[in-house]
């Protein structure tokens, strides 16, 4: 199998210009502003892995996803994330690729960063990875490409813990430990090492893992560890029998680790040099009801995508058998935080 078929049987959409497809408002593919120097850049939504605890319900393994997007035209998407940059001031930005899948899977995202780092203002490009695409060859494009940071999720040490988390036989936590390695050696690519702490599965690793980062230089210029909460979500995938700890008991045992291994675990935007920033506004309010064109299938069953004045909006409830592709619909707008729209056919 070649190509993005490697990792998915669902259909793919491919974004250009010519779709007539803008790239903000939906949150699975584009850009997203939520008032800071920092734009999430989403090129592509497809992953190779399928982990029991995913928020996004990625990889081969997807129940709820109908249609994975890739936005095959590398100028459309370096254009508008030019636009935005314009808009809120071209300094200290932050671009940070961070799909609903895993970015390596981006056909062109070493042309993505060269792009991102040629655009006067961008001063950081970050990417959020399980890491199982990287190369040794892959991290060096990426360091001549400018790229600035990895933030690389390691779940677990243990090769069979890693397996069972990332619900892939073939995921192998040795290399990517490897590779962890060679980038915190590498000459301008900072590491932070981001395992998401799922309670009662993999509480024996954080400790590990931690000494792992310290080891090996993870952190030379931001902190070296960026440990995430398992969070359940409505459409994620949830392992069975788990119970998430609550944010007091998170911090409480951040703090321990703090202590025990004197690194810095509980961070904050600050941290990483993020701040407030004007931010784009999408022109709806909630409860108006615009007129809209249906352009795509939604991300996930059961939804639509459809335009209105610039903006993409994700209808729930909705289906092209019902609304084909070019039909003129009337959409409730139920949310619009940081420009992610979601509507319902009125
Ligand atoms: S958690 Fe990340 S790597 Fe794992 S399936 Fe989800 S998107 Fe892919």
């Amino acid at each position: 199998m070649s190509g993005l078929a490697r990792y998915t049987t669902r259909k793919i959409l491919r974004i250009s210009s010519d779709s007539e497809i803008p790239l903000i408002g939906c949150i699975a593919f584009g850009l997203i502003d939520r008032g800071t120097n920092l734009i999430q850049v989403r090129p592509i939504t497809t992953c190779p892995l399928s982990c029991i605890f995913c928020s996004t319900d990625a990889g081969p393994h997807s129940r709820n996803r109908q249609t994975e997007y890739v936005i095959d035209d590398l100028d459309y998407i370096v254009e508008e994330f030019r636009k935005i940059v314009a808009f809120k001031g071209p300094k200290h930005i932050e671009a940070h690729i961070d799909t609903v899948g895993d970015p390596l899977t981006y056909p062109k995202l070493v042309d993505l960063v060269q792009e991102l780092a040629t655009t006067p203002g961008v001063e950081v490009i970050s990417l959020q990875t399980h890491g199982v695409l990287l190369t040794e060859k892959l991290v060096e494009e990426l360091d001549s490409a400018g790229l600035s940071r990895i933030n690389l999720s390691i779940d677990a040490l243990d090769p069979e813990l890693a397996k069972f988390l990332s619900n892939t036989p073939s995921y192998d936590v040795e290399k990517i430990v490897r590779i962890a390695e060679y980038i915190a050696k590498s000459t301008n690519i900072d590491l932070l090492i981001a395992p998401v702490w799922v309670p009662g599965l993999n509480d024996k690793e954080i400790p590990k893992i931690i000494e792992l980062a310290l080891k090996i230089g993870a952190g030379k210029k931001w902190p070296p560890l960026g440990i995430q909460k398992y969070i359940p979500h409505k459409r994620g995938r949830k392992p069975r029998n788990i119970k998430p700890m609550s944010w007091s008991e998170f911090y409480r045992r951040l703090q321990i680790l703090e202590k025990r291994y004197d690194v810095k675990l509980i961070l904050r935007p600050s941290d990483f040099g993020i701040h407030k920033r004007k931010s784009i506004k999408a022109p709806f309010k909630i409860g108006e009801i615009v007129r809209a064109k249906v352009v795509a299938p939604g991300w996930l069953k059961n939804e639509i995508i459809a335009t209105a004045r610039g903006f993409c909006i994700t209808v729930v409830r909705a289906s092209l058998e019902q609304f084909p592709i070019g039909t003129e619909v009337f959409v409730r707008i139920l949310k619009t935080k940081h420009n992610i729209l979601i509507g319902k056919i009125a």
